[in-house]
């Protein structure tokens, strides 16, 4: 019975279709499309051998020149049909990311390639054995006993290759890891097929389907590089950094921190500044071509890359980062518009210097923001050593600890009034100590506190203590009328925030003027709508506003007068400058705008007594000057005890009646 080539004709189509769309879109991030590639050539040969194999083999006249071509197809069949199983082990471990572990181990690629190669050392024997197969008389091919190696090395690979996907599965999700898994049993059951239907030549059909799912759920939906930036995208890195942290892989990463892109983004434009990270991405990847590397680049958001090489040699990691560094010197000329781009770059070799994803995170994160930026080129294995580093890593550990065993505290700093010529209220500033690390700002845990969530804690901490505080002490007797507390960004949207200042009122039996809220332009902006009903609930209870940090977001005027605020604080940033006579003129207009607006204005950050004169005298200056002030020249900010102790003492001098 003549054999059915119409599955090798289908499988070849399928395989050519698939070569050409690879090819067509190939990931840069390549080692596992190379791989790919190979075995749909592999794919693509073996069907094609097979069907000139099973013409020569169906009975043609038996000349010499048929009788070579009949065995010259089915050796390349063999050959190409014994690889692939092997190539399909090596693709999952490579898609899986976990080649280092095999690659390392020498035992594990003898016994890889031993089972191949016997294959091989059969199949070269065949020529006189005539064991695997034979042409016989009539054109006919005939399996030899010894054909039964060849299946039996197929089932070790599969094994081999089923072991791998279940002992890895963590690294990858459930669809990748079913499309890889699928051409197993596909194969095992075009073998059963072609063994009970010898003429049915299906099995590099079903090798085709295999691999097509594979192309089509994964190396399709899964596109790495990001058509915007040029370079791969976020989540891949994330992925790949995480299972490198499980299984230990060695390599180097580069991350490259452009500090201005945002300027840059704004000077350029969305489309422009798209195309500027594409020049980058592709720059990234010539300087690495340069000295012989290759490397996968990652765009990870606001200007920062992180570039993967497979390579862990700390000083050409090194040296090429600070070919980047130079490259970044110059000015970059697109369309007419010159830019210039700052960037600092950090170098760390896995896993000896990071062998933990959260580790790896933080420093993607955070590396340009605690080192000071006249080093251009950070090696990670100094840097790790940067306290405000070592803090940042722990900190949600740190934070979870203080939490549990009390380790927050509320510091007063008191606000001085120009008119009255006393203190009349003050701030209240959280402090965690930690038993290791001693005393860590706040600029650094809220914005940790803000991503982890345990800003919420936090923030009922501070309403809890400032309350007790509020209502443990006679403010009045202290010459205070109320006392301002700091609300986070994630407090202000809490659907309860409402209910549980007022069941804290309740609790400590305090009227709602004694408490006074700052909120942050940046804190109205993430839900304006409820921050608004918020604010306004409060307002109605008879909590009063204050906006903090003017000067320092955007200054939106429009937000000032949406939301009730009573007093507006002009930022330090903002004040520092009183000496260039123009930010004099901007501060006075911007004081005596929100005075006619009806504000109360407080100026933070008066540090010494000419500061604080100089906004004294406004006071005669302009029409209406600031009323407040805050800051180290008055007085830092204490702990509780001890501001009480220092409120009680200026009474007595008669400084705070
Ligand atoms: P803020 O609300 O603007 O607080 C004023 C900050 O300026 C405080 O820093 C204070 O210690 C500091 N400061 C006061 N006078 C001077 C001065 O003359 N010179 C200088 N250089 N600094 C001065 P602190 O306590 O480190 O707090 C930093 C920020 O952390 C606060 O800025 C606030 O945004 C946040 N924060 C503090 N406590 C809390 C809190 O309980 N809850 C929330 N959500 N955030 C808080
Ligand atoms: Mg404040
Ligand atoms: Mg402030």
């Amino acid at each position: 019975m003549a054999n059915i080539i119409h599955y090798d004709v289908a499988a070849s189509i399928i395989f050519i279709v698939m070569i050409i769309n690879i090819h067509k879109e190939r990931h840069k991030e390549s080692r596992s499309s190379s791989i790919l590639l190979l075995l749909l050539y592999v794919g693509l040969f073996s069907s094609l051998s097979d069907m000139t194999a099973a013409i020569y083999t169906n009975g043609v006249e038996a000349t010499y020149r048929n009788l070579m071509l009949a065995y010259f197809s089915n050796y390349v069949y063999f050959t190409m049909h014994n690889l692939l199983l092997p190539i399909y082990v090596l693709f999952i471990m490579v898609s899986l990311d976990i080649w280092h572990i095999f690659k390392d181990r020498f035992m594990n690629i003898i016994l890889w390639a031993f089972f191949v190669l016997l294959d091989f050392f059969l199949l070269i024997t065949n020529v006189f054995t005539h064991k695997v197969f034979y042409i016989d008389n009539k054109m006919h091919y005939q399996r030899g006993s010894y054909i039964v190696v060849f299946y039996i090395v197929a089932a070790l690979y599969i094994i081999n290759g089923t072991i791998i996907i279940i002992k890895y599965r963590s690294l990858i999700n459930k669809a990748k890891m079913g499309v890889l898994f699928v051409l197993f049993p596909l194969i095992i059951a075009s073998l059963i097929v072609q063994w009970r239907i010898g003429t049915a030549l299906v099995e590099n059909f079903a090798v085709a389907i295999g691999l097509m799912f594979y192309v089509i759920v994964i190396q399709r939906n899964e596109n790495p590089v990001d058509p915007d930036t040029g370079a791969l995208k976020y989540y891949r890195a994330l992925e790949r950094a995480y299972a490198a942290a499980k299984t230990k892989k060695p390599f180097s990463v580069v991350f490259v921190k452009i500090i201005n892109s945002s300027s840059i983004q704004v000077y350029l434009g969305r489309e422009r500044f798209y195309q500027y990270l594409k020049i980058q991405s592709r720059q990234f990847e010539s300087i690495a071509g340069t000295i012989g590397y290759k490397v996968d680049v990652y765009y990870l958001e606001n200007g920062l890359y992180a570039l993967f090489i497979d390579d862990t040699n700390r000083d050409r990691s090194i040296a090429y980062a600070n070919f980047i560094s130079r490259y970044f010197e110059d000015t970059l000329s697109m369309d007419h518009l010159e830019i210039n781009s700052e960037a600092i770059l950090c170098v760390a070799k896995c896993p000896e210097d990071i062998d933990e994803y959260s580790t790896m995170v933080t420093l993607a994160t955070t590396f340009y923001k605690t080192i000071g930026s006249s080093r251009k080129v950070i090696n990670y294995a100094d840097y790790r050593e940067n306290k405000d580093f070592r803090i940042r890593n722990e900190l949600d550990n740190i934070i979870r600890n203080a939490l549990t065993n009390n380790k927050f505290e509320m510091y007063y700093q008191p606000i001085y009034s120009i008119e009255e010529k006393r203190y009349i209220s003050a701030e209240a500033l959280i402090r965690l100590k930690d038993d290791k690390y001693g005393y860590i700002p706040p600029d650094l845990f809220i914005p940790v506190a803000e991503e982890s969530g345990a800003i919420h804690e936090i923030g009922d901490f501070v309403l809890r203590d400032v309350c007790r505080f509020i209502s443990d002490n006679n403010l009045e007797a202290l010459g205070l009328k109320y006392i301002e507390l700091n609300l986070s960004a994630s407090q202000c949207i809490e659907i309860n925030l409402i209910d549980k200042v007022t069941s804290l009122l309740k609790e400590y039996n305090l009227s709602a003027d004694k408490l006074r809220m700052e909120l942050t332009e940046t804190a109205a902006d993430i839900n304006p709508a409820v921050v608004g009903n918020n604010v306004k609930k409060l307002s109605e209870l008879g909590i009063q506003f204050a906006l903090d940090d003017y000067g320092t977001g955007y200054s939106n005027i429009r937000r000032v007068t949406s939301l009730p605020f009573v007093q507006v604080k002009l930022d330090k940033s903002f004040v520092e400058e009183i000496d260039n006579p123009v930010m004099w003129t901007v501060i006075k207009d911007t004081i005596s705008m929100f005075k006619e607006m009806g504000k109360e204005v407080l100026v933070e950050g008066i540090e010494n007594e000419t500061v604080a004169r100089k906004f004294s005298e406004l006071k005669t200056d302009l029409l209406q000057g600031c009323e407040l002030m805050q800051g180290f020249y008055f007085c830092r900010p204490m702990p509780g005890d001890k501001f009480v102790m220092y409120m009680h003492e200026c009474v007595e001098k008669g400084i705070n009646n």
